[in-house]
């Protein structure tokens, strides 16, 4: 048996306790923004937009909160490409880009004669950009009715169906496609399958 390494001291290290994050590159102080809605948005899981309240907080003045801040004109945080995308694609009200949209639909609606024309006065409600009403009405709005726990459930279904095709696949295959059998092996490794 070796000789003891010289003890210097001894510690007793605190295990248990997670690290403190690190600050955020960009300077992000934590601060999250409350966006007014134009349009509806899909946000974890659920279906927000105008008029309806914020589903973290509650509140009636924004519809979501998002993981960014406005600071001297500069988005921060972990969400500052995201909120960015949002008000490039026109959903967020108070934007230029959210009036634009609204021009821009008014006159695809003009020329479709989605709200009625003196040939065919009742129009095509069935044309017209869709509502949050609407949104929840639809397949994917019956879909994430549920809450994001049922959206997540029901993707893990989907996942397991995956699974037991990609098994039905194999057992035709037997040995006789070795190429597509390493191939269903990297997407779905064996072991995996059938503990599906
Ligand atoms: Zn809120």
């Amino acid at each position: 048996m070796s000789k003891a390494a010289e003890k210097k001291r001894i510690v007793e290290p605190s295990l248990g306790e997670e690290p403190p994050p690190p600050p955020a590159a960009d300077g992000w102080d934590g601060t999250y923004s409350g966006l007014r809605l134009s349009r509806p948005v899909l946000r974890d899981h659920i279906l927000v937009g105008p008029g309806k309240p914020c589903p973290v907080c509650g509140a009636e003045t924004h519809n979501m909160e998002i993981a960014a801040a406005l600071v001297d004109g500069v988005w921060l945080g972990p969400e500052a490409g995201h909120v960015q995308d949002l008000i490039a694609v026109g959903v967020v009200a108070g934007t230029p880009e959210s009036a634009q949209r609204t021009a821009r639909q008014a006159e695809v609606d003009y020329i479709r004669g989605t709200n009625g024309t003196p040939d065919h006065p009742e129009g095509w409600p069935s044309l017209r950009e869709r509502t949050l009403m609407d949104m929840e009405r639809s397949q994917l709005g019956r879909d994430v009715a549920g809450g994001p726990a049922a959206v997540i459930a029901m993707e893990n279904d989907l996942r397991a169906g995956d699974a037991a095709e990609l098994r039905r696949l194999r057992e035709g295959l037997g040995a006789r496609d070795d190429r597509l059998l390493e191939v269903l092996e990297r997407l779905a490794p064996r072991a995996e399958v059938q503990d599906a």
